[in-house]
């Protein structure tokens, strides 16, 4: 396998803009200007938000201001896991008992399915192909750690998920060494960036006004300050995930850590067969540095992972180049798992950023004496979760303005979640470096002592990084 070949491309967003390339943007904010709702960020977060608010109030003079172009952050890098999990649950059930992280659990369930109908009934289409999830183990604590995963899901209401044993899980992908795996119907795998240019395309046709190339500095109730001028409504919505650090006042906020992927050439019909996977199922696996990954549309793998988890001081990258030894580390998940692809060729890479909470909790919250309302904190589940969130960010405005009432979705438990903001740095980096560093080192000790136990290590980094 290799990565040097010309037609190698390290960045440009990320493979999803490969076909069409990147997008002309639409026109800056021309100056001062008014609107009931603004939305600052162009991803699935803000443009879902937009869409709901629009449809269910279409009087509502909606802007989405986005600094770069829709789709530029995550939502047009991600690895297109369209999924059920939620960053926090587990901690919601202990702030708010199990009933709330149950109807939380089941929310999501069904906006997998919400996601594909209203793609479907918009004429968008993302390459989207709902085949489940599938999340393979590879040694026996992974095992371990798999079974008690599955039996964890189970207790919060998923009757229709799987277990399987080697043979079974060989029936479906063909993973080397894997000894088990679980299986859920509740996921889809599609091209992010297909989804998130025709979600700004169908706001734009509902008649919300989006500007491009517009970097929001500063928000404050009623406003959101440009370079270009200042948008004034009486309810602003942070929308603006990984990027929250570059806000004023916001640097602590949300942790920005980086998640890269690569993609494969174009895979022939025999190495397919050698591999199997034509459930398209998503497919993951139980490390603690975990890998995802998805057989694309045009049959290349994407598959991501970790990498350099953060950037000191909070800063994000520009387009998303990763670094080679990024690249090289996830070649060798790649053939670990596919030994029969040690010669395909890799032809993207790239990377982009997640947003996470000092808790790794998902919030969304309005707050009502202000009309400052966010959504996000989702660490790497956002492909579905962004779309639950702005759902209930339409309540909350809707409710908040005296146009509706609560509805199931405002009363989830992770609306007006608080937490506390991360260390300062050099702890910040320290800390999030450090916990990366302990899960490889767990990993690679799993791999070569094959015990049933987790690695106590992993455990330890998980309580020091506010995860356990
Ligand atoms: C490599 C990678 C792989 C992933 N894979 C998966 C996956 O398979 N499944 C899954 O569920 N989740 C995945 N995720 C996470 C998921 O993509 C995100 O949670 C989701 O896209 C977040 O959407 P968002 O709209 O909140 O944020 P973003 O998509 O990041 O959008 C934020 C937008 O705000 C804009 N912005 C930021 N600051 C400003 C400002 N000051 N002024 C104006 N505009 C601003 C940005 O340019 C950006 O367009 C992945 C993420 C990455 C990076």
């Amino acid at each position: 396998m290799s990565s040097s070949a010309s037609s190698f491309v390290n960045g440009g967003i990320s493979f999803w803009y490969a076909d069409d390339g990147i997008p002309v943007a639409r026109e800056p904010l021309p100056g001062d200007a008014t609107a009931d709702v603004v939305i600052v960020g162009g991803g699935y977060t803000g443009l879902w938000t937009a869409y709901y608010l629009k449809k269910a109030a279409p009087f509502l003079r909606i802007t989405v201001l986005e600094q770069k172009f829709c789709g530029y952050g995550a939502s047009g890098r991600n690895g297109g896991w369209l999924y059920n999990g939620v960053a926090g649950r587990d901690r919601y059930a202990k702030l708010h008992g199990r009933e709330a992280a149950v109807r939380l659990q089941q929310a999501m369930n069904d906006t997998v399915d919400e996601v594909i109908a209203v793609a479907a009934a918009e004429g968008i289409d993302a390459d989207v192909h709902k085949g489940g999830v599938l999340e393979v183990a590879t040694t026996p604590a992974q095992l371990a750690r798999l079974k008690a995963f599955h039996e964890h899901e189970l207790s919060y209401g998923e009757k229709d998920r799987e277990l399987y044993g080697a043979r079974e899980t060989a029936e479906r992908i063909r993973v080397a060494d894997a000894v088990g795996s679980a299986w859920t119907p509740h996921g889809a795998r599609l091209n992010p960036v297909k989804l998130v240019k025709g979600l700004a395309a169908t706001v734009e046709g509902l008649g919300v006004v989006i500007h491009e190339m517009t970097p929001v500095t500063e928000i404050r109730p009623k406003h959101a300050v440009t370079p270009y001028g200042t948008v004034r409504a009486p309810y602003v919505l942070r929308c603006t995930e990984g990027f929250t650090a570059s806000l004023k006042g916001q640097k602590r906020t949300w942790l920005p850590m980086n998640s890269s992927m690569i993609a494969t050439e174009p895979l022939t019909e025999a190495q397919w067969a050698a591999i199997g996977w034509d459930g398209r199922e998503t497919l993951g696996d139980m490390a603690h540095a975990y890998m995802y990954a998805q057989r694309t549309a045009d049959d290349r793998i994407a598959l991501g992972g970790r990498g350099m988890p953060y950037r000191f001081g909070s800063r994000t990258d520009n387009d998303g180049r990763t670094q080679q030894a990024t690249v090289e580390a996830l070649r060798d998940i790649l053939v670990r798992f596919f030994p029969s692809l040690a010669g395909a060729r890799v032809t993207h890479a790239w990377s982009g950023v997640l947003g996470v909470p000092r808790d790794w909790c998902a919030t969304v919250t309005l707050d009502r004496s202000t009309g400052l309302g966010w959504a996000g904190g989702y660490v790497g589940s956002g492909v579905a979760t962004t779309n639950l969130a702005a759902r209930t960010l339409r309540d909350l405005v809707r409710q908040d303005s005296g146009q509706a009432g609560r509805t199931a979705l405002t009363d989830l438990p992770w609306v007006g979640h608080k937490v506390r903001k991360w260390e300062p740095e050099p702890f910040r980096w320290l800390g999030v470096h450090g916990m990366y560093a302990t899960y490889h080192t767990a990993d690679r000790r799993e791999r070569r002592h094959p015990g049933t136990e987790s690695s106590r290590l992993a455990k330890a980094a998980d309580r020091v990084a506010g995860r356990g």
